[in-house]
């Protein structure tokens, strides 16, 4: 990973967001909200504007700020986006109403684990975003790329859990099964015969998978 210092230097170079969007990041750093790092998302939307994309399918909602900075930086993009907490969800919505996007996005209440079908008649998607509980990535990726367009990509957050998928030792139980969960994810997919996958080591750790062509 870069270093502090670096870190704090391209954040800095980074335009500030528009006032409803800093609200949240503020909301979000009050109320510990788990909201992507700035550089993960920045890095994120990018991508998504090279890819042109247009449909999406986010995988944890929390308050709605990443589905708004999504369509924000896309005015042609539909999301379509999960969320289990209500109290959560009730607060995305809110956000998302102030917002002039309100018309490009589609909030989905319950587990991504559950919600299939209601998921799929949105189907299919350019982009899936997994940022939802670490443990379950797999089965996320797993339910959810079924829906991808032949040209789509999967995007999935928090693949370096602030660097400790790289430490040896790891006191909390709790903490030790869920980096252990991490990495096995990053091993299952960094081997996928399906997808070509690439692990950024930007905000809290980002992977970027592709399906592979006609090989598989
Ligand atoms: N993408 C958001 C942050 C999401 S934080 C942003 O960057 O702005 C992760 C969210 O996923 C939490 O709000 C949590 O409630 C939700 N979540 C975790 N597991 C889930 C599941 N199985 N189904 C739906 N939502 C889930
Ligand atoms: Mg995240």
């Amino acid at each position: 990973m870069l270093n502090e210092k670096l870190h704090s230097y391209i954040d800095g170079l980074i335009s500030e967001r528009n006032p409803l969007l800093t609200e949240m990041e503020n909301y979000a750093s009050v109320h510990n909200v788990p909201i992507m790092e700035l550089s993960g998302i920045e890095t994120m939307l990018q991508l998504l504007r090279i890819h042109r994309t247009e449909r999406i399918l986010e995988v944890g909602t929390a308050i709605g700020y990443s589905a708004l900075r999504m369509a924000d930086a896309l005015p042609k993009a539909h999301i379509v986006t999960i969320e289990r907490d209500v109290e959560r969800l009730q607060l995305a919505e809110e956000f998302i109403q102030r917002s002039e996007h309100r018309n490009q996005i589609t909030l989905i209440q319950g587990d991504a684990l559950e919600v299939e079908d209601a998921v799929k008649e949105h189907a299919s998607f350019d982009a899936i975003f997994i940022d939802a509980a670490k443990g379950q990535y797999k089965k996320f990726f797993e339910i959810y790329s079924k829906y991808l367009s032949d040209d789509g990509m999967i995007i999935t957050d928090n693949v370096l859990f602030k660097g400790l998928v790289a430490e040896p030792e790891i006191e909390t139980k709790r903490i030790r099964n869920l980096v252990k969960k991490i990495d096995e994810f990053n091993h299952w997919l960094m081997s996928h015969p399906g997808y070509h996958s690439v692990i950024l080591p930007v905000g809290d750790g980002v992977a970027i998978s592709k399906r592979r062509g006609e090989s598989i």
